[in-house]
């Protein structure tokens, strides 16, 4: 087996607010710098380790269309609420995911769970939109809400840490994520001085978002917590060397080979999905969801 070469290591942009509860750095597309290095993930949107303060309203973003794509809630510290108008509605806490399929278009509103909000705290937190093929785009509107107890977990040889599975396998154990194209998208914990090892078939794209700790990348590389690391296709392995405790996400997927057209919140295949999904929004189809 060979090695998996970095094609770079990238920070995210300048961090901003969406609505008032999510504090973010985006890593892509951030003017598509990756493109189809990084497909079926469209989108990815990181909240590092940030303190709220106490609110009695509670902070987030209110109602919002989505079609043609998933949003990925993971949530590390803090707690979400969520609220669709297909009448799903959930929580997630710490080790918890949402999986929310937009499909033909969902309008919805994310939150700081209440309790949460009223007395404040840690808050991290990570979003990512994951694309349709073309044929599912308009599929009916699903939401998975992933506990942490349902997340695979393969515990690692050695006393090395732990694998968290949430979608595909590694090592065996599989995650509870239903996905319209093959996707692995794994949790790293690592204790310092151990290690961990992947392995991705050339014909899908991999990155890896460091969320904790610092690391050594294919025996040379370091990288640390709010590095995102691009990799070639070429080769398969992929070895992660912890220096500190760290955890990290790894993303991993076959890339969807179509044309994208995104504007705001739609990922379509055309500009004239696009403005079907605008006329679509506007003529109410996408339901009814109270602020
Ligand atoms: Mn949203």
């Amino acid at each position: 087996m060979k090695e998996k070469k970095i094609y770079g290591v990238f920070r995210g942009a300048p961090f901003h607010m969406v609505g008032d509860g999510f504090r973010v750095s985006n890593y892509f597309p951030g003017g598509n710098r990756f493109g189809k290095m990084i497909s079926p993930f469209f989108l990815l949107d990181y909240n590092p380790p940030h303190d709220f303060g106490p609110s009695g309203t509670p902070r987030g973003v209110g109602v919002h269309p989505h079609r043609g794509f998933e949003t990925v809630t993971i949530a590390f510290e803090g707690s979400v609420a969520h609220h669709d108008s297909h009448g799903h509605s959930g929580v997630i806490r710490p080790g918890d995911v949402q999986w929310m399929t937009a499909g033909s278009g969902v309008l919805h509103k994310e939150y700081h769970e209440k309790e949460f909000a009223s007395k404040g705290g840690a808050f991290h937190m990570l979003q990512l939109w994951v694309n349709l093929p073309a044929k599912h785009k308009m599929t009916e509107p699903r939401y998975q809400s992933i506990t942490s107890e349902m997340v695979g977990k393969a515990v690692l040889p050695d006393n090395a840490g732990l694998v968290r599975v949430v979608a595909g396998a590694y090592d065996g154990i599989t995650g509870p994520a239903k996905t319209f194209s093959p996707i692995n998208l794994l949790i790293g914990e690592l204790h310092a001085g151990r290690h961990a090892g992947f392995t991705f078939p050339p014909t899908t794209n991999t990155g890896i978002l460091f969320t904790g700790g610092e690391a050594t990348l294919q025996g040379k590389t370091p990288v640390s917590a709010m590095d995102f690391v691009l990799f070639d296709n070429d080769g398969e392995d992929v070895r992660v060397e912890a220096t500190t405790n760290c955890s990290f996400v790894v993303f991993n997927g076959e890339p969807i080979n179509e044309p994208v057209a995104h504007y705001g919140p739609f990922v379509m295949n055309t500009m004239q999905e696009i403005e079907e999904a605008f006329e679509d929004f506007r003529e109410g189809k996408f339901g009814v969801l109270e602020d």
